[in-house]
């Protein structure tokens, strides 16, 4: 399968050049050449398929052309080491549960997915590749936690000093092996700067091969894809039949970009929702056809604090440009903070269930723009616990600690401080 650049200006490549390098030359990105549709039968058969099983037929549709058949199915079976389950919230909403991997939040598949393409890709014991990623707090426990490991990678994560939580400090800063923690004296924009300057310095790249971990890079973003066919057959399974709506908590647009994909490879799905926080410049673009990005502003649901999402060429590329298609399959909502504070506070008053920030613009989206012969699942994108300090002053009490996330908390903090300036940090790496 070959990849093309969303800008077309750079030659299309293999899968392996496209995993390596992340973004293309031309700074667009990459796009598989063509997007399989899946056999009836599959669909017929999903609701008695294992995740893993449908997450393999899936994997195949994307990489059986570039992956060996057996080395596919070991990747996909590594990563998916727990289950992504759905649990009713009312009688026709749905919460897809994606928080029960190693750091509790979707970023996990994707990760642990990435982790292990990579690995393949460059061979065990041959090349080593050094992923830098910045961070302001669960890209950097994902990636890490993806990696921990894996032969032939070293991880290096750049996160601001004094500026992530404790909770997502210890997910990445206690591992050890081939992760490497930096402090850095400086906000999470200078983080992401040494990043970039270090992806543009020569004598850097004369010595290491150096690549990116975020959800701009195919094997990072087309995995997540899994959990919406798995979400679809156990909707099945569970004898719902009226037609599915699915409604995604978005920042980089990365998570439902993978669904718009599964959209397209025949995943019954009527339509998208995309929830956003008050850095709705999707929103405004539906409403309006014009994409205007700006700074992000802060908000409850940080994770989704995006001004110019990333993913977005992708969408407008799958779409072929055009607004009305788009509009077509996706739907926009914003939430204030005010009203995350709210939806989380009833809904758990009324329901018993507790949402984290994000599922909460993911629930909200969903419960008013659903209609009764409509089934709806909305992306629970992370455990409340990792916003304990958030969410805890909404509902009055405690939010409990799942144990493997109260393990990290134990481990001892190693990272390495630095200044925010090129130098040191450059200086730094050409010492490792
Ligand atoms: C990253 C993240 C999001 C946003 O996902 P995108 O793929 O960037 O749209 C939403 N919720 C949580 C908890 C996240 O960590």
């Amino acid at each position: 399968m070959k990849y093309y650049s969303t800008n077309h200006n750079t030659p299309d490549v293999d899968l392996r050049e496209a995993v390596v390098h992340g973004l293309a030359p031309d700074k667009g990105l990459f796009m598989p050449e063509r997007i399989e549709r899946l056999p009836e039968d599959f669909y017929r058969q999903i609701a008695s398929m294992s995740f893993q099983q449908i997450a393999c037929r899936v994997a195949e549709a994307f990489f059986g052309e570039d992956v060996e058949h057996d080395a596919l199915e070991r990747i996909v079976c590594d990563t998916l080491s727990f289950e992504t389950p759905i649990v009713q919230v009312d009688p026709n909403i749905w919460s897809l549960e994606l928080f029960h991997g190693p750091t509790l939040a979707f970023k996990d598949v994707g990760a642990r997915f990435m982790a292990r393409m990579l690995s393949y890709f460059i061979g065990r014991g041959k090349d080593r590749v050094t992923v830098l990623v910045a961070t302001s707090g669960d890209t950097g426990s994902a990636v890490a936690n993806g990696f921990l490991g894996v032969e032939g990678i070293e991880v290096v994560v750049l996160y601001p000093k004094g500026k992530v939580s404790e909770i997502q400090e210890k997910q990445f800063t206690t591992l050890g092996r081939n992760i490497t923690a930096l402090e850095i004296d400086g906000t999470f924009d200078d983080c992401q700067r040494l990043v970039k300057s270090a992806f543009l310095d020569e004598e850097l790249n004369r010595k290491f091969r150096l690549t990116s971990a975020n959800s701009i890079n195919v094997a990072r973003f087309l995995p997540q894809a899994f959990y919406y066919f798995n979400a679809y057959a156990q909707l099945r399974g569970a004898g719902e039949q009226r037609d599915v709506v699915i409604c995604v908590p978005s920042g980089n647009f990365g998570n439902i970009t993978a669904g718009l994909f599964a959209k397209r490879m025949g995943l019954p799905v009527k339509r998208f929702i995309a929830a956003n926080n008050s850095n709705d410049i999707f929103l405004e673009y539906l409403t309006t056809g014009v994409y205007t990005p700006r700074p992000s502003v802060p908000t409850l649901a940080n994770a989704m604090d995006v001004g110019d999402p990333s993913n977005f060429v992708r969408v407008l590329d799958l779409y072929g440009h055009r607004i009305d298609a788009i509009r077509a399959d996706i739907s926009g909502a914003r939430f204030s903070d005010d009203q995350i504070r709210q939806i989380i506070a009833d809904t758990l008053q009324r329901t018993g269930y507790l949402l984290d920030p994000h599922g909460a613009c993911g629930y909200e989206a969903l419960r008013q723009g659903i209609a009764d012969n409509e089934a709806g699942i909305f992306l629970e994108t992370a455990h409340p616990a990792k916003f304990k300090d958030r969410v805890e002053p909404i509902i009055g009490r405690e939010v409990e600690v799942p144990a493997r996330l109260a393990e990290f908390m134990k481990g001892k903090k190693l990272s390495i401080e630095l200044s925010a300036d090129f130098g040191d940090f450059k200086s730094y790496l050409m010492q490792r």
